[in-house]
Formats: C-alpha cells, structure tokens, sequence
C-alpha cells in the first residue's frame, strides 16, 4: 500500500503547539496499529540545527543517526515511542544547497531553475521518500501559513496533495483563539483569516485544531465550522491542559483519530491508550511526593533549552508515582563557597550538555559539591566532562580543566580529540548519533543499565584525555564505560558515593515518557531511597 498522508500546517500565530498536535495524532494513530513516520519542514534558511542558539531556539535534537533537528523532533520520538533519522527534518537551507549543487553538477541543463518546480520538487521528492514503506505519513510545516520563507513548503505539499490524489491526504490547520478580556470571549475571527490565508494558497482544511487559554463556548466551535467550511466534528478544542501529555487523549476522545482513518479510507480502528492514560494519570496527579533536581546550567530562561533532559527528570519520577520540581541553578552564579547555600533545598543535581567557557566554572563547583557531599549528580555529555575536572581538582590538581575553558591549560583532563582541531565554528562537525559503549562488568552504571553493551546519542567535540585515565582511581573515579576500542571514555562513576554517574552521551533523547532511562530512573531511585 502507498502510504497516505497528514499534513499539519498552523495559522494565527506560532508556538501553538503544533508540533504537539502532530506527535499526538501519530500518538493516536500509531496506537491504533498504523505504522507511521513523521517528518518535520523548517523553513529556516540554516541547513540543520546544529548551530542555533538553544536558548532561543530551543533544544537540538539529536537523531540516531546524527543528524542535528528542531525539538519538535523530541515530542514525535517521546509521544510516538519511535527512533526517527535525518530524513525526517527538512530544513529549507538543506533544499536549497542540494538544488544548487544540482544546478551546479549540471542537472538542470538549459533549464532556468526555479522555486516552482525545482525547490518544491525537491521538498516534494523528499517527503514522499520518506513516506515510502509507512501506512501513514505525518509531514508538520513550521512556522505560520503566510510567512513568506514557508511558501515553498505550503506549495510542495499542495503538489503532493495531486501527485498521491486528495483523498489521500488530510489536512490539519492548527489555529488560536485569542481570549478578549474587555468582553470575555474567545474570538474565532483570527482563526478565520488564517483558514482564508491557508485557502488562498490552494488548500482547503480538512480537520481544524483551535487552541486557546479556556475551552471555547459551542458556539464559538459552531461559528468556527460556518466560517471555515469545516465539519463540526473535524474541529478539536484543545483549551490549556494540565500536561502536554493529555494532548492524544483529548484529540482522541474528540474523534479525530476517526475523521483522519475514515477521510483517508483506512477503516475504523480503536487507539489503545491504556498506557497513556496511566501516564497522564501519574503526569497530572498533584498529591504526589516530590523530588527537588537542581539543574546546573547558564540558559535560565527558556524550557525548551533542555526540554528532552527536564521530560526524562519527570518520566522516571512519574514511574516512581513522584513528581519533580526542577529547581534552576545558575551556573555562573555558583561557586565552591557557596556550593552548599545554593544546593541546600535540592535532592540531587543534574549538569547536561553545553558549549562555550560561560559557566563552566559553575559547573565544576557544582560537581566538586556532589563529589564531597555525596549529593547525587548526573552528568550528561558536558556533565561529564566537568565532572572529571571536578574530581581531579578535588583530589589536588587544582589547575585540572577542559581545554573548551583554557586552550593553554597545563592540565587538560578533558580536550579534544585531534581530528576536531580547528572545526569548533563549523556545522556537522562534531562526534554525532549513536555509538557504542562497553560497561564494566560490576560498576554501577552497568547495574542501572542493567547490560553491559548500550548505544547512545552523542554530541560533542571534546573528549577525556587518555593521560589522566591511570589517575581516576586515586581521583575517586571509575571509567565505568569505554567504547569498544577501549580509546574513548563514555561514562564514569565516583567510586565511594550513592549515585554519581555522568556519561558522554545524551541519554535524555532515549527517554520516553512510558519508559524512562536507565541511567534517569538510577539516579531519581537513589534519591527516592535515600528519603
Ligand atoms: N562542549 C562540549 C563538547 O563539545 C560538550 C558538548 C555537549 O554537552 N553536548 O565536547
């Protein structure tokens, strides 16, 4: 069977969840029993995430594969339970440097090259590779119908819509309901233009989703479907949920998983969300005992920077029947002197990933404090690294660093690896996706694996410098975990302590809200113990 298609477009304004919608409608149908793929269109001219600023942006999500993608990329992974590849982010920069190279390599000979047909049959082309082989595909075009760099994706799917034939694609328009304060109501009239906006560009919607801060009176719904030419029941309200989790459910229980399976002529089947619920269950229960995490880290203001590590810290307490309160810690505001006063009131602390010398220092501290304290840490990929640091510091090498912080340091015990020399400005450089990693059989993060071979996400340029290896053990340290050749450090462990693990990878994009890491549920059950 030729796979069919849903295309999840937004109007009004960004940030609206659509990106949740999308991975909630693949949620849906996935636990109907469909095999989907998911696939995400920026219209950004960058040719990857990798060298966005996370603290605008949001998280870069890694792939198994390698490739780096928007956080949207996360929510498919965490509500579809899936692994997806570099196919399924699709940048425009990436488009546009593979139809030059085209035109330069001569592929378009005597031919003008254009927007329309080249750029979009290159979008074109692209998504239905990707949908090849799957019963459904899920395609979310970033961004707001009517921006200007957006056009070239609204047009290739419209394309797509009469290559495969319109009654295989459905199209999910997501908009927003402004709340009025003056009058107490929830205005439809945005949603309006954006439904025009989106059919002055040739596609009618098929299913509208309207998102707003309170649930919208029928009438509002009613006059939602008049004005937009969409049937009643292909219209969802999705109101302000307690979780971002609820979002499958609530679509559900609205029946759009059967206006999508019966406009696409895919039977009726029923969703068992029998987990899911459970989920949510645990994900909105307010009576529950709480954990305090402390997060070390220099981007204070924005969720999103760390979005996969804060959803694996509340998958693994939620399992537990916790919750987490994540308490940020400022990473250039902590030092060895105040250490103590400012990691009084948490239970644990967590260093994830990072670049650049901002807050290093803060970092070390902080994994200095968790040594001596036996305060539980987790550190991840960055975390890691400072954690050497910390440990080699504590045990008197003083002058021990990263070679990200001092290039010129006499101690390097963490610097990188020759091959990256000269590459820190550049995009797709760095040690990207999946490697293997073998665990010592006995230590600790083998125990909470429970395996001794595993794979995980990488993202990085430095690494811990082999010269220092024969030190750990007087620095209180284990390489718990090595790659196959042995030559790279994945994980170590302190030697005498409840929980002190921290590895080169990212564990946090394996998580899944059904099934939380290993190394996330070790370090979360250790502070449950210990209370
Ligand atoms: N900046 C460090 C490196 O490049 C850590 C990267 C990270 O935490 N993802 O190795």
């Amino acid at each position: 069977m030729k796979a069919k298609y849903i295309f999840v477009t937004g109007g009004v304004l960004s940030g609206i969840g659509k990106g949740i919608t999308a991975a909630s409608i693949g949620n849906v149908l996935k636990n109907a029993g469909f095999n989907v793929n998911i696939q995400k269109c920026d219209p950004y001219l960058n040719v990857d995430a990798g060298t966005l600023n996370p603290g605008e942006h949001g998280e870069c999500f890694v792939t198994v594969d390698g490739a780096e993608t928007d956080l949207d990329l996360g929510h498919y992974e965490r509500f579809m339970d899936v692994e997806l590849t570099a196919a399924s982010s699709l940048m425009s920069g990436q488009v546009l440097q593979q139809v030059i190279a085209d035109e330069r390599a001569g592929k378009y000979l005597g031919k003008t090259v254009q927007i329309i047909p080249h750029v979009t049959g290159a979008i074109n082309e692209s998504i239905q590779r990707t949908a090849e082989g799957f019963d459904i595909h899920i395609v979310e075009v970033g961004g707001t119908v009517g921006d200007y760099e957006g056009l070239s994706f609204i047009q290739a799917i419209r394309e797509i819509s009469m290559d495969v034939g319109r009654e295989n694609c459905v199209f999910v328009h997501v908009v927003y309901l402004p709340y009025l304060g003056a009058s107490g109501e929830l205005k439809t009239k945005p949603a309006q233009n954006a439904v025009r906006e989106l059919r002055g560009l040739g596609i009618v919607p098929d299913i509208l989703v309207a998102r707003s801060e309170y649930e919208p009176p029928q009438e509002a719904v009613e006059k939602l479907s008049l004005f937009c030419g969409v049937e009643r029941e292909a219209i969802a309200v999705l109101p302000n949920a307690k979780s971002i989790y609820e979002v499958p459910l609530s679509l559900n229980n609205q029946g759009i998983g059967e206006v999508v399976m019966s406009k696409l002529s895919l039977g009726a089947k029923k969703p068992d969300l029998t987990d899911w619920k459970q989920l949510v269950q645990r994900a909105t229960d307010t009576s529950a005992d709480v954990v305090t995490i402390g997060v070390v880290a220099k981007y204070l203001n924005n969720q999103d920077t760390y979005m996969s590590v804060f959803e694996a810290l509340k998958a693994a307490a939620w399992s537990q029947d916790y919750s987490v309160d994540i308490q940020w810690i400022d990473a250039e505001k902590i030092t060895t002197a105040n250490a103590a006063e400012l990691l009084a009131s948490v239970d644990g602390i967590v260093v994830p990933g990072g670049f650049g010398t901002r807050g290093l220092d803060g970092k070390i501290a902080a994994a200095q404090y968790a040594l001596k304290n036996k305060l539980p840490y987790l550190g991840l990929c960055l975390g890691l690294q400072m954690a050497v640091v910390a440990a080699a510091r504590n045990a008197g090498l003083t002058d021990a660093t990263s070679t990200e912080l001092d290039p010129e340091a006499a101690h390097p015990v963490v610097h990188t690896m020759d091959h990256q020399k000269g590459k820190e400005a550049t995009g797709g450089t760095m040690r990207l996706g999946n490697y293997s990693c073998v665990l010592e059989k006995g230590s600790k993060a083998a125990k909470v694996y429970g395996a001794t071979k595993v794979q995980e996400r990488h993202r990085h340029r430095y690494e811990c410098n082999n010269d220092y290896r024969e030190s750990y053990s007087s620095w209180g340290i284990q390489a718990s975990g090595l790659s196959p050749d042995g030559d790279l450090v994945e994980v170590i462990e302190a030697l005498d302590h409840p929980f002190f693990i921290a590895t080169q990878a990212h564990p946090e994009l394996a998580s899944r809200p059904t099934k939380p890491h290993p190394l996330f549920q070790g370090f979360i059950d250790s502070i449950i113990s210990r209370t």
